[in-house]
């Protein structure tokens, strides 16, 4: 992709007034220092919504979002980078640098031009074919399975006829190549070179993305005998499945405003889900959730409620979703249905309200993943008991934050009718092994930051020169396995490149550290006037870090019977000695 110079989106953040960009969609009041008002990505009555105007970020208090100017804009307008900063340059008379693109860049912007074209003409010729009278008997399947015409609309239904070639007869002659129509995945060539339409004698179902153009389709076989049961769009350079939620085009604003979505497994599922007025829904489309389909989501919401068939490979795959979904940083529930029972059978059968009941009742992940490990032992059983307590432990491993372990701990240990004393050794095992992991300190959330973090991190936003003078007296080792390690790094590598500033540092860090920057930037309480002051207490607090690992280590030796390791002793308080006073001349 062509990228902007790094100066020239410098110079447009210096035009773009945050106020004045995110006043196009927020009213603001000024207070004291800052802008307050209504959150416009979560619902809410009292603002907890602030703009920072000289140092350019927003950031709520409510739902955790914040960032810079673009950011606001890739939010809450749900587009890229480069058409946040082409619309601010626009908007502030900035005239865009030439865009460095080659030869092949141009043609591929002007293929994916052409294949978004095919795919709308298709869509519309797919819906004509849906309505048109040969489809009377596609259009009683459509009524049988519940789904009412306005629906149908909404998804955009069509139909692909039996014939082989009539598709592609149609969008040649709309003037369309026969080699991009192979392209686009929508004809397929066959062994003895003849090339006819991929989908034939099948209920259309257009995949979009979340801007409602039409990327690819579904098609649903409409004989028993028809195989496969769906047949999807092949992989082509404007859809790929794993990058693609569908759904996301009817269900995004109702997403932000719920302040969630609702997962479903297929196109049915959303069908009818969404045809019962429950609006925020999406569907995976068969397999588990990607990363990158998280990300699309994360754009409007951090909840999930998980809809999946109960059968195995629903829950398998539900599993899999939910494990990704957690290590994201989303909040996940899961909501069961009746064995036997998919979302869509499910609304048919008992009705919007007792699905709606069923959403209500959806369990937190963890109560979920116990439920599950319950299920398969005896826990009359000693033997039952004390394999269910095996199975749970490693669930430990998953779980972020040191509250939500103990209580998970305690859950364990009285299901399994033990005490909490005889699981904590081992679940102390499983939880050192997690913290040392790298992704733990992705999920660092704002409450694991101390004060004197939240102090120097406050400086490197208002007074950056002190902070930063500060910083650079710690070493590596004083910052290891802080919470905000990573953006207290990011600061001092920056500066080391006389690269630093509050807008670049925000800008570089990824979404949840940006937000525990703005966060803790916008916080009166956070703010500190000594910034050597923070540095000194971090620094402290690695000595005596090391001080109890050192004490730990001479009781263990002193406790052995031979005096062998007396030497080794003397060298342990020789350290201890030293620690103590310089943590004294810290003071
Ligand atoms: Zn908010």
């Amino acid at each position: 992709m062509a990228l902007f110079p790094q100066r020239f989106v410098d110079d447009l953040k210096q035009q773009a007034d945050i106020v004045t960009v995110i006043q196009d969609y927020v009213s603001l009041r000024k207070t004291g220092a800052t802008y307050k008002g209504l959150c416009p990505f979560h619902g809410e009555r009292t603002p907890s919504f602030h703009v920072n105007r000289d140092k350019g970020f927003f950031h709520c208090f409510g739902c955790g979002v914040g960032g810079d100017v673009f950011k606001f804009l890739e939010l809450h307008e749900k587009i890229s980078f480069p058409e946040a900063v082409k619309q601010l340059a626009q908007r502030f008379g900035m005239s865009l640098p030439e865009l460095e693109q080659n030869d092949e860049q141009r043609a591929g912007a002007q293929e994916r031009e052409t294949l978004l074209k095919i795919h709308e003409v298709a869509a519309a010729w797919f819906s004509a074919q849906l309505a048109s009278p040969a489809a009377a008997r596609v259009r009683a399947l459509v009524a049988n399975r519940g789904v009412s015409d306005e629906t149908g609309t909404a998804i955009g239904l069509g139909w692909a006829p039996s014939q082989r070639e009539s598709l592609k007869t149609a969008l040649l002659g709309q003037g369309f190549s026969l080699p991009m129509l192979l392209r686009a995945g929508l004809l397929v060539q066959r062994d003895d070179g003849s090339v006819i339409d991929r989908f034939r004698n099948r209920l259309m179902i257009p995949i979009c993305r979340d801007t409602g153009a039409v990327i690819a389709f579904g098609g649903r076989a409409l004989e028993a005998d028809q195989q496969p049961k769906y047949l999807n769009s092949p992989e082509t350079p404007i859809y790929s499945k794993g990058r693609t939620l569908y759904g996301l085009n009817l269900s995004k604003a109702a997403i932000r405003q719920g302040g969630f979505a609702v997962l479903v497994e297929g196109y049915f599922d959303f069908a009818q889900v969404f045809q019962a007025g429950v609006q925020p829904v999406v569907a995976s489309c068969g397999t588990a959730l990607t990363p990158q389909q998280a990300q699309q989501l994360r754009r409007f919401t951090g909840k999930v409620v998980l809809s999946f068939d109960p059968d195995a490979a629903g829950q398998a795959a539900a599993t899999k979703s939910c494990e990704m979904l957690v290590a994201e940083g989303f909040e996940v529930n899961v909501a069961t249905l009746p064995a036997g029972d998919d979302p869509d059978t499910f609304v048919r059968k008992h009705g919007r309200d007792a699905y709606g009941e069923r959403l209500r009742r959806s369990q937190p992940y963890l109560e979920y993943m116990l439920d599950r490990t319950a299920a398969g032992f005896n826990l009359r059983a000693s033997d039952g008991r004390a394999g269910f307590v095996d199975a749970a432990l490693p669930i430990l491993d998953r779980i972020p934050d040191r509250t939500r372990q103990e209580l998970f701990v305690k859950e364990v240990a009285a299901r399994a009718g033990v005490s909490e004393d005889a699981i904590w050794p081992r679940a102390k095992k499983a939880v050192t092994s997690h913290a040392q992991s790298p992704s733990n300190s992705q999920l660092a959330s704002l409450s694991q930051v101390t004060k004197a973090e939240k102090g120097l991190i406050w400086l490197l936003v208002h007074q950056p020169g002190q902070a930063l003078e500060a910083l650079g007296t710690l070493e590596p080792a004083d910052l290891e396995g802080l919470a905000s390690s990573s953006v207290l790094d990011l600061a001092l590598k920056l500066n080391n490149d006389k690269r630093f500033s509050p807008s670049v540092l925000l800008e570089r860090l990824s979404m949840a550290d940006a937000q525990i920057v703005t966060g803790i930037a916008s916080e009166s309480e956070a703010h500190a006037h000594d910034a050597a002051e923070c540095a000194r207490i971090i620094r402290r607090r690695r000595w005596e870090r090391e001080r109890s690992v050192v004490q730990r280590d001479i009781d263990r030796l002193q406790q052995q019977p031979n005096g062998s390791t007396s030497a080794e002793i003397e060298t342990l308080l020789m350290r201890k000695m030293d620690l103590i006073r310089m943590i004294e001349d810290l003071n």
